[in-house]
């Protein structure tokens, strides 16, 4: 056997958390292989229909993936099969494998197989990380295709003879959806990205996953024992006993914590001096309402509504944008529902707006400003959030906002949709309030002319870190150099708590620092309101926040202040979350 040798740890990409311990399944797949064929005049017409068949049948067979799907998980995940669908309906692909075949008197799969593999080759080529990732999806449509014309056999996950760990080359979304919890225990990959569908989905499933292994499928034989560790990103290939033993300790210990903290779901998050933080989730998709819910959300402190059209790549029209809310603020009424306008560009891509290529799309063309360009589709997300929002539980937040014009602007914007709801007769909530994302270092810098003209705020410390230090929060070479806990952004959080808090107007975080367990005591510390974070962080943040005091907090805040360093900040903060809550971190080491 090639790797003999034990505890060998392969480093991947945590895509799903969980442990799972167990035995590797490797998902050998056929081949596919093709063969150049020359046609006579006369097959030519026949192959044409061939091709044609078999792209009919991949679809019928996506639908009924989706129609499952839908049943499953609700038809959130399933546009994803919209998405392929799209792609066996393109146009561009189809008409160059029907021209190709007639013209070069070639069978349909090499041709096929050519026209598909150059459009992949193009967008690998392509900067935009989401776009990358839709490479994925081509290749399982088309792999569905080439199967139909080769006679192979569509590949499924049968139940395995032992419940284990696959590993596999590579995995399609529809595979996921067809692993059975208790059988599969978690899966590994070596392609693929944490915002992939894949990864989206182990998460909605609760399956452990390492996605990105890059060699590791190829290195294994099957059968070797595994140790699946999706919080770190990492699997530990043929563990000895006393490893086995200290990852079965942790799991269990993960498990017990999460028994321990589901007791705190009806709690409230108040510090032991009851000063109140409200408590609430980020969401991206509609199914993950359910888990903020179970997992004690006060609320959705951020709806990211660019997944609208990133789940189905496809701009969602009003009908659609109002459903999506009206459902949000229904499910969690009579909490509140904060809906963030498109936030596209960036990493982040947009199908239909005008898209041109950008040398720096994060300090391009992005969110508020490309929504203040297109005031059209601007108004359209408008008025269905103002359409949804009669219940009184939904707010609208601004994204990216670098000063007052763009504010000002885009109050003028909703006053224009409200009259014209009015006058229609339209109902709406009057009071629907209106805050800002702090993300941006020169809305930081002008918070207190800012909050004079809005109703809260929201701190993003994703963007804020990377445009306050220069740093690209995508690029990993950089990883390093990307610091939460840099003194210049301690100083800009504080100063937007401080210039919120001043004009009366509430403050709050979602970027990802609301989620750092190291940074929650410090956060409540200089006064935040609320903190937004992802949705199975809550009870662990709420643990922190119910076991100290206010003052307490305050001070550790003032002495972190008083740091000059990252580094020094972060161990600081560290140690003081380590001391108080080392025994729940036992967990994690
Ligand atoms: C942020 O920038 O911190 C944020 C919450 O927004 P996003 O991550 O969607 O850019
Ligand atoms: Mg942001």
């Amino acid at each position: 056997m090639k790797n003999q040798k034990k505890n060998r740890i392969w480093l991947g990409i945590s895509a799903s958390p969980g442990i799972a311990i167990g035995r590797a399944y490797r998902l050998d797949r056929e081949e596919i292989k093709i063969k150049e064929e020359d046609l006579s005049s006369h097959q030519v017409e026949e192959e044409a229909l061939r091709f044609k068949k078999a792209l009919n049948e991949a679809k019928i067979e996506i639908s009924k993936l989706k129609e499952s799907i839908t049943k499953k998980l609700g038809s959130e995940h399933a546009k994803l099969f919209d998405a392929y669908l799209l792609i066996l309906e393109d146009e561009y692909i189809n008409q160059q494998v029907l021209s190709g075949i007639r013209e070069e008197k070639k069978n349909a799969e090499f041709i096929y197989n050519r026209v598909v593999q150059k459009t992949i080759q193009t967008i690998s080529l392509s900067r935009d990380e989401y776009l990358k990732e839709r490479v994925a999806d081509i290749s399982a449509v088309s792999n569905r295709v080439l199967n139909r014309l080769l006679g192979i056999k569509q590949h499924t996950i049968e139940p395995l003879e032992t419940p284990g760990i696959i590993v596999a080359h590579s995995l399609a979304p529809g595979d996921v959806v067809q692993m059975k919890k208790g059988n599969v225990l978690g899966f590994a990959t070596d392609t693929g990205g944490k915002t992939s569908h894949v990864a989206l989905l182990a998460k909605s499933f609760g399956f452990p996953a390492v996605v990105g292994l890059k060699t590791f499928f190829s290195s294994l034989k099957g059968g070797e024992m595994l140790i699946l560790d999706g919080d770190e990103g990492e699997v530990i290939l043929s563990p000895d006993e006393l490893t086995l033993k200290s990852y079965e300790a942790k799991r269990e210990k993960l498990l017990e914590r999460k028994r321990s903290l589901a007791d705190l779901t009806g709690l409230p998050a108040e510090t032991k001096d009851k000063r109140k933080i409200e408590l609430s989730a980020n969401i991206e998709l509609l199914s993950d309402v359910d888990t903020a819910i179970e997992n004690g959300a006060q609320g959705i402190g951020l709806f990211r509504t660019e997944y609208l059209y990133l789940a189905s790549s496809d701009l969602p029209g009003e009908e659609e944008q109002y459903q999506a809310y009206s459902f949000l603020a229904r499910k969690v009424y009579p909490q509140n529902v904060i809906i963030r306008t498109f936030d596209m560009g960036g990493d982040k891509f947009v199908q239909d707006a005008e898209r041109v290529y950008e040398a720096n799309p994060f300090l391009g063309w992005r969110a508020i400003r490309a929504c203040l360009d297109l005031p059209d589709f601007f108004k359209t997300q408008l008025r269905a959030i103002l359409k949804a929002s009669s219940l009184g539980n939904l707010s609208i937040m601004l994204p990216m906002i670098s000063g007052l014009e763009e504010l000002l602007k885009s109050k003028e914007l909703l006053e224009e949709v409200k009259s014209e709801l009015r006058e229609k007769k339209v109902p709406f909530d009057e009071k629907i309030k209106l805050g800002i994302m702090i993300e941006i270092p020169s809305a930081a810098l002008e918070a207190d002319s800012l909050a004079q003209h809005c109703d809260f705020f929201s701190i993003g410390t994703n963007d804020l870190i990377q445009y306050t230090l220069a740093v690209d929060r995508t690029n990993e070479r950089i990883a390093h150099l990307y610091q939460s806990f840099h003194p210049s952004i301690l100083k800009l959080i504080k100063k937007t708590v401080e210039d919120g808090h001043k004009n009366n107007i509430w403050v709050g975080m979602c970027g990802e620092m609301a989620t750092d367990p190291k940074a929650t005591s410090f956060l409540v510390g200089l006064g935040i309101d609320e903190l937004s974070t992802s949705p199975l962080a809550i009870p662990q943040i709420k643990k922190i926040i119910r076991s100290i005091e206010f003052e307490e907090a305050r001070n550790l805040a003032e002495q972190a202040m008083k740091l000059n360093d990252s580094k020094d900040i972060e161990r600081f903060l560290d140690e003081d979350y380590q001391r108080k809550f080392s025994h729940e971190n036992s967990a994690r080491t």
